[in-house]
């Protein structure tokens, strides 16, 4: 079995598919070892079980919303496009989407998946409670009212904590969403309007490909009803200096625009315009490797600069670069946890061989800033150094052996990253 890119072959020894709670709880009381995966879009091994790897998607997909108290009760391996779609019926929206609708709930807010926005915290944010069975068999409720500090490292838990079976999450009135893309944005505006380019709309991503003295494209959301600002309509000519694209794009050179949701200032529901890719399409270009740095935004400019001085060694292995911004959380984990945000995410040939070194150069350049790696993605940062990026990783660790004394859902990659573990 593999995941989602082919890149990783699992190595657990059996795959389980319970059916029910019930079905589910004995089996983790069993088992000396079990891992939950989602729909399998991370690139590495965090996934990974050494016992058995177990998919929720046998569960009821239940789609709770209570509107006395503006929440939905989702069950893990629900998929944000179907959760999406039932709650823009019912009136309901949530503030933001990854770049794909195709993963699920679970597994995203377990790394710290995020799109992009001033305004717009990672999709953990949302979570209001983290129901779970722990190492023993126990179904355990943790929600941000009831248990304050602790539920801050419930929530990104890259799966050691236990397999979290619903997420309630905060929801918002529908809104609707237009999109636009712009071609060919100066970078030196990047150096001193920074700020301005990723504030002058509810989410804005650059995509470059590290080339040339321009960024490919610009992908400009905004937020209709209510209003959020949103670029001036009176200058649809332009966006600092980039022209408005003549039609649909994908933001990999040569990829068919059919994959994107609708551009060129279309109004629609914010499911069908806050991630890039359409449900019913791959997502990205398919064939690829992906990796991410998150950045305090303080210093994305200098980030940038730092990026570009290698892009003649970025460009050769790179399908395409997106930079996006995310408001500071107070998540143990997340990656934007106490920092307002820059990402440069990276979409790779696949070609590991190829691929690894340019991650460490980049690795390189950006520690300076102590970037955190995306934990569902490729990275080389050593264990050591990535947990000196996290000041609440030892209290992680420690909420991981009180809910997991047995280290029932600890694979490898838990053992390097928190508990520091050769
Ligand atoms: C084409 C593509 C585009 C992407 N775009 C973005 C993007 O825009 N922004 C971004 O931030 N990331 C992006 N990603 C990365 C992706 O969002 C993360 O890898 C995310 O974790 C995927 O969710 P998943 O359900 O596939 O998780 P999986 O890869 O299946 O699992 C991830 C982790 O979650 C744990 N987990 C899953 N379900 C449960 C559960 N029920 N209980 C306990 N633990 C669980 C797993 O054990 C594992 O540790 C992209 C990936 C791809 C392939």
């Amino acid at each position: 079995m593999t995941n989602w890119a082919g890149n990783i072959t699992f190595r657990a020894g059996r795959a389980d598919r319970p059916s029910s709670l019930e079905e589910l709880r004995g089996l983790v009381a069993q088992s000396g070892k079990v891992r939950v995966l989602g729909s399998g879009h991370s690139f590495n091994h965090i996934a990974d079980s050494p016992g058995a790897l177990v998919s929720l998607d046998g569960l009821p997909p239940e789609i709770d919303i209570d509107s006395a108290s503006a929440a939905v009760r989702v069950a893990a391996s629900v998929r944000y496009g179907e959760l999406g779609r039932r709650l823009h019926e019912k009136g309901y929206a949530l503030p933001n989407l990854a770049s794909l609708p195709h993963i699920s709930v679970a597994g995203s807010c377990a790394t710290g998946t995020h799109g992009s926005g001033d305004g717009n915290g990672g999709l953990a944010t949302s979570v209001r409670a983290v129901e779970m069975v722990t190492a023993e068999g126990d179904l355990v409720t943790l929600s941000r009212d009831a248990d304050g500090d602790r539920f801050g490292g419930a929530v990104v838990s890259l799966g050691a904590l236990g397999a979290v079976v619903a997420l309630t999450l905060d929801l918002l009135p529908a809104f609707d969403v237009r999109q636009r893309v712009y071609e060919g944005l100066p970078a030196e505006v990047l150096d001193d309007r920074f700020d301005a380019v990723m504030s002058a709309a509810y989410s804005v991503s650059l995509f470059t490909d590290w080339r040339t003295s321009r960024v490919n494209q610009v992908w400009v959301k905004e937020r209709l009803a209510p209003t959020f600002g949103g670029i001036d309509d009176a200058e649809p000519d332009g966006f600092f200096g980039a022209a408005p694209a003549d039609g649909p794009r994908h933001p990999v050179p040569g990829v068919s625009p059919v994959h994107c949701t609708t551009q060129m200032g279309t109004p629609g529901p914010w499911f069908e315009r806050l991630p890039h890719f359409r449900p019913d399409f791959t997502p990205s270009s398919g064939e690829e490797l992906q990796a991410e740095y998150m950045v305090p935004r303080r210093h994305a400019a200098e980030a940038f600069r730092a990026l570009g001085a290698i892009g003649d060694r970025i460009a050769p292995v790179l399908q395409i670069s997106e930079i996006r911004s995310i408001a500071a959380d107070d998540l143990w984990l997340s990656p934007s946890q106490g920092r307002d945000t820059v990402a440069f995410h990276f979409t790779w040939v696949k070609d590991p061989a190829a691929v690894t070194p340019v991650l460490t150069a980049i690795e390189e350049r950006l520690a300076p800033f102590g970037a955190r790696p995306h934990w569902g993605k490729l990275f080389t940062l050593p264990p050591d150094v990535l947990r000196t990026r996290y000041e609440r990783m030892d209290d992680f660790a420690a909420l991981a052996r009180h809910y997991d004394p047995r280290g029932v859902f600890a694979n490898e990659y838990v053992e390097r990253y928190v508990f520091g573990r050769r």
